[in-house]
């Protein structure tokens, strides 16, 4: 792929302070920018970031046919830049494109347009502990038409934003509840898919949980409203007896690339790890038992996120005395000790890249 380079002349100042960066709010000067008209991808470019100009009938704007993306780029102790698992996140992209009627993107050209990306804005990346550079790849629908069938047209857009350590004071266990009134994704749906629109049947639910002070809520399947399937944007886990237990890839649940990881390594550690059906009733009667060990989410951004407390109807249980677990804090240190180059990858999930400049 031939990308044509256009930077800014007008580079903008970078964040001074970088424990002050949050999430997402600030981006990088450039961006990727990818067309798609009469059935192939054209014009691959990397410009300055700005704002973009669609017709107000884009068709992503009405009927929301979109996928997206979300991975990081790391700075380690010797100053060199590195990716975790790209080419995982590229090949889910292209699943959720499949599910979504959107052309697909050889991995090798998402892979490369990232690269040369990150290249021209490497001095984006913070420096300061914990934090990192989020990247964003996205597909969207952008036929001017409002009829309701797959848009002929698309962008495919990368861009990055400079984001603060995701826990400014150590790993805080956050409390949920099992939400009964919404579901994210049911069987047959998109959950499987990176897709905005699994995130706008989510927010409502979300609402309500931060409304009665709580972070997350536990989403049930769809189906029989038993088994459990994610926490908030998150993959779920629970240590139960010492065995790891994640629900099962049953087509509404998102495959997370943290938590395809998170199977990996402590299948690596000799520990017992299953992927099966889940309901919350068999982790509460683990509760009762008193073989709840741990419970948390992973993913991306957080990447480990202990759950302290747990709510269903009117029952509440406190996990691990609302501590970190073990495992937990052994797998927060492991994942993220390899994305920052802090110790040996000997899973090979790194992918430097060479900044020559
Ligand atoms: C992105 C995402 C995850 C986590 O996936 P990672 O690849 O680990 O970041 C989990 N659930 C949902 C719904 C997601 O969108």
């Amino acid at each position: 792929m031939n990308i044509t380079i256009n930077k800014t002349t007008t580079p903008k100042a970078k964040p001074t302070d970088e424990t002050q960066l949050g999430f997402g709010r600030i981006f990088s000067d450039h961006m990727f920018v990818m067309e798609y008209d009469e059935g192939q991808w054209h014009s691959p470019r990397i410009e300055p970031f700005a704002d973009l100009s669609i017709s107000p009938a884009a068709m992503v704007l009405h009927y929301g046919q979109e996928i997206f993306e979300g991975m990081k780029a790391y700075r380690t102790p010797e100053n060199k830049i590195q990716l975790f698992r790209p080419e995982e996140n590229f090949k889910r992209m292209n699943i959720s494109a499949q599910r979504s009627v959107i052309p697909e993107v050889p991995v090798e050209d998402s892979l490369q347009a990232l690269e040369e990306l990150i290249k021209i804005d490497h001095e984006w990346i913070p420096k300061a502990e914990g934090a990192s550079l989020y990247i964003r790849p996205f597909i969207f629908a952008a036929d001017p038409f409002i009829g309701v069938r797959p848009s002929n047209k698309y962008y495919y857009i990368i861009f990055t934003s400079p984001v603060g350590a995701y826990y400014s004071t150590g790993l805080n266990p956050v409390s949920i509840y099992v939400e009964e009134n919404y579901v994210r994704a049911v069987k047959g749906g998109m959950g499987y898919a990176k897709a905005g629109g699994n995130y706008a049947a989510s927010l409502l639910g979300q609402k309500e949980a931060q409304a009665q002070k709580f972070e997350q809520v536990l989403w049930l399947d769809g189906v029989e409203r038993k088994y459990i399937e994610e926490v908030g944007a998150m993959n779920v886990f629970f240590i139960i007896d010492n065995e790891v237990i994640t629900p099962e890839l049953s087509g509404s649940i998102l495959p997370g690339i943290t938590r395809m990881s998170v199977i990996e390594l402590c299948r690596k550690w000799g520990m017992k790890v299953t992927e099966r059906k889940l309901s919350a009733d068999e982790v509460f009667d683990a509760y009762d038992k008193g073989v709840l060990n741990e419970v948390f989410g992973t993913g991306t951004a957080a990447v480990v996120s202990p759950v302290g407390v747990l709510k269903r109807g009117e029952r509440v249980i406190t996990i691990n005395d609302k501590k970190i677990g073990d495992v937990s804090q052994r797998l927060y240190d492991t994942l993220t000790g390899i994305q920052y180059g802090r110790i040996a990858d000997d899973m090979k999930w790194t992918k430097q890249l060479i900044i020559n400049n």
